[in-house]
């Protein structure tokens, strides 16, 4: 069977982004400390994500419910697992009893959704979650996220309402093809600067979350503490992003 070479192949490619991340913040003089590789190990086996894990890499990021409750029991406890896609509020409940390791949430698109997580926190008793306010900088309707205008206001909703969430950061979804543009990224940038003014955040320590396989380097350059990488890391997924 190819299962070794695939898997070797994969801890090889995440030493690579890695040494690729450090370098692109070395580059705008910023701190490699400050950049989080999320290693998104979606539609990939438990036995090829233990192989990263073996290599050393303990943050990884999951998009289905589901999936990642499948698959955390089944992993170490000392991962940091970072659920990166979009949440109906009525799977809040789910994800966090399946996974008591989930470090973040990256895709908060409402207050509906902030509140079933809070509640949920609240009920299982667990230490406060991160989370991350999804903004749609590309103005694709069908894409989730919030108008970059409407962020300030989540953002007051989950630090003054959301007693059980640390309001944490922003987070992007490119286009529908999983790119971004640097105006994407820009305009991130410029809302992490209102809600850093509004809510009197420091921009340091603010995360932001963007940035995927094509386009992680050029996310760090602008800013991003959260590069989101697959399939450079994993090899192609097999089945296609969205069932229709
Ligand atoms: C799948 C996915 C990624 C990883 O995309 P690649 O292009 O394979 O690196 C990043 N972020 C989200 C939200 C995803 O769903």
């Amino acid at each position: 069977m190819a299962a070794p070479a695939v898997e070797a192949t994969a801890a090889t490619a995440l030493r690579s982004v890695i040494l690729r991340a450090r370098k692109a913040a070395e580059q705008v003089g910023r701190d490699p400390e400050r950049v989080r590789v999320l290693a998104v190990s979606k539609t990939k086996p438990v036995s090829l994500i233990r192989q990263i894990y073996d290599a050393g890499h303990r943050c990884f990021g999951e998009n289905y419910v589901q999936e990642i409750i499948d698959k955390a029991p089944q992993l170490p406890e000392d991962i940091e697992w970072h659920f990166v896609g979009h949440l109906q509020s009525n799977k809040a409940k789910t994800l966090l009893t399946g996974v008591p390791n989930l470090a973040m949430v990256h895709g908060v698109d409402g207050e509906k959704v902030a509140n079933h997580l809070d509640r949920a926190v609240s009920n299982l008793g667990r230490h406060p979650l991160k989370v991350l306010v999804q903004v749609n900088t590309s103005g694709e309707v069908s894409k989730s996220g919030i108008e970059p205008s409407s962020v300030v206001e989540l953002a007051r909703h989950v630090k003054l309402h959301c007693p059980n969430l640390v309001f944490s950061g922003l987070m992007t979804i490119g286009m529908p093809d999983y790119t971004s543009t640097p105006e994407n990224f820009r305009t991130l940038s410029n809302c992490r600067a209102d809600v850093c003014k509004a809510l009197g955040v420091a921009e340091d320590q603010f995360e932001l979350s963007m940035g995927m396989s094509g386009d992680f380097e050029q996310a760090i350059e602008m800013g991003s503490t959260n590069v989101r990488v697959g399939s450079t890391i994993f090899g192609p997924r097999e089945y296609p992003k969205k069932a229709t």
